[in-house]
């Protein structure tokens, strides 16, 4: 009981943070190309959630959103996706921010 305190986050709350985050991508996947703006949002609400309790999001869905603006990336639609061979990078070049979002792929050619 007394171990309780206000900084300690119960398990409970944070498998609960996670299902939730995974429910708002999968929504947030399949809204993107009939609701953008929608699965924007989605994706937002989940970092948010993820930033409260400390949760990151899922390697799955990593790649899906733009770091700087918080978008959905829907390649082909809005959002660019091209190879650098130089840093050993995937780049996704966000389509309403510009940003570049930089995913490493070395790890994948190590096999
Ligand atoms: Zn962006």
């Amino acid at each position: 009981m007394n171990k309780k305190s206000r900084r300690h986050k119960p398990q409970g709350w944070i498998k609960v943070a996670k299902e939730r985050i995974e429910i708002l991508f999968s929504e947030a996947r399949k809204q993107a190309s009939k609701k953008p703006k929608r699965a924007n949002r989605y994706v937002k609400m989940a970092r948010k959630i993820g930033m409260r309790y400390n949760v990151r999001i899922p390697r799955k869905y990593r790649r899906e959103f733009c770091h700087k603006c918080d978008s959905y990336l829907l390649p082909g639609k809005n959002c660019t996706v091209r190879t650098n061979a130089k840093t050993k990078c995937v780049e996704y070049i966000c389509g309403e921010c510009k940003a570049i979002n930089r995913y490493g792929y070395k790890k994948e050619q190590k096999k």
